[in-house]
């Protein structure tokens, strides 16, 4: 290349680059260093202080309220409160009340966010919601006790500890002084759950997995949950996941301190915990949970119609 043509290819490089970029080469440079610390591209032409990304639990939890406000089926529970520094927080609680089946109620615990830095499972359980809302015969016989976000500071702040540094997850009935966890156990007691269910993220999981814990008839309902769940995202195959061993993406164990049932509670309710993989678009991980949980409902109330003694 001589050397003219070198350097009209620069020129038009350069002006490509120049019209491509547009406004936001002019912007860039106050993006780069405050404080001497890198700032992270904030997705907006006007500049915000980092502490503009924390997330917001009210504008979040905005249409679940609306709905709740006017709903024969749904009740935002209001009133779990504690304290961060001295800011009060509030441990977001749902109850949906499905219409009437045949048997005694059945009473379901479902968790999600108790990591900050796990959205997926938050917004799948307001779109769970919202659903039940308009289809409330899917959850006939159910009284659904809804907790979406379990760690708010984490969430506000897309950490995955709680703002006190804990990973709340390893901190169920080992004496935590964590307020989250002592709400969430108290909400556990009381309540004396059939089944529990958490969904969590895995960022380090090509596929969908789930745990199985508790009650024995916990693996005849996890396997037909992440069958609904293989229509959205595949199946993780591995025979070691996250350190544990696995068949066809169902764990039999846990870690210590994970969300559970008392440990002294007979009998064992079920305990499943949905793990979708980080990379997918949120549509697909989103409707591989909302199905699963649908699943579990199914089968559950089956489960029950025809086995009163399980
Ligand atoms: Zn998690």
């Amino acid at each position: 290349m001589n050397i003219s043509a070198a350097r009209r290819r620069l020129t038009t490089d350069q002006f490509g680059a120049q019209s491509a970029g547009g406004e936001w080469s002019k912007a860039k440079p106050l993006n780069l260093i405050v404080n001497n610390m890198p700032l992270p591209l904030i997705d907006s032409p006007t500049m915000k202080p980092v502490v503009a990304s924390r997330r917001s639990i009210p504008e979040l939890l905005a249409p679940l309220n609306q709905i709740a406000a006017d709903s024969p089926n749904l009740v935002a529970n209001h009133g779990a409160q504690f304290k961060c520094g001295d800011q009060t927080y509030e441990l977001p609680r749902y109850l949906f009340i499905g219409p009437k089946g045949g048997d005694d109620t059945i009473r379901l615990g479902i968790f999600a966010g108790l990591h900050g830095d796990e959205p997926e499972g938050v917004h799948a359980l307001i779109q769970f919601l919202s659903m039940l809302e308009r289809k409330p015969e899917l959850a006939t016989g159910y009284c659904l006790f809804v907790y979406p976000v379990g760690n708010p500071t984490g969430f506000e702040d897309r950490t995955r500890p709680a703002r006190s540094g804990k990973d709340l997850n390893r901190e169920f009935w080992n004496g935590s002084v964590e307020p989250e966890v002592k709400l969430l156990q108290s909400e556990l007691v009381s309540h004396a759950f059939h089944g529990i269910i958490s969904l969590h993220t895995d960022d380090s999981s090509q596929g969908f997995y789930g745990f199985a814990r508790g009650a024995t008839l916990t693996k005849n309902l996890i396997e037909p949950a992440l069958q609904a769940a293989e229509q959205f995202l595949p199946r993780n195959a591995s025979e070691t996941i996250d350190g544990f061993r696995a068949r066809n993406g169902i764990i039999r164990d846990t870690y210590p301190g994970a969300l559970s049932a008392a440990p002294k509670v007979r009998p064992r309710p079920f305990e499943i915990v949905l793990e979708t993989p980080q990379a997918p678009p949120s549509y697909l991980k989103e409707a591989a949970l909302i199905a699963a949980l649908r699943m579990i409902l199914t089968q559950y109330r089956e489960f029950i119609a025809y086995a009163p003694n399980l």
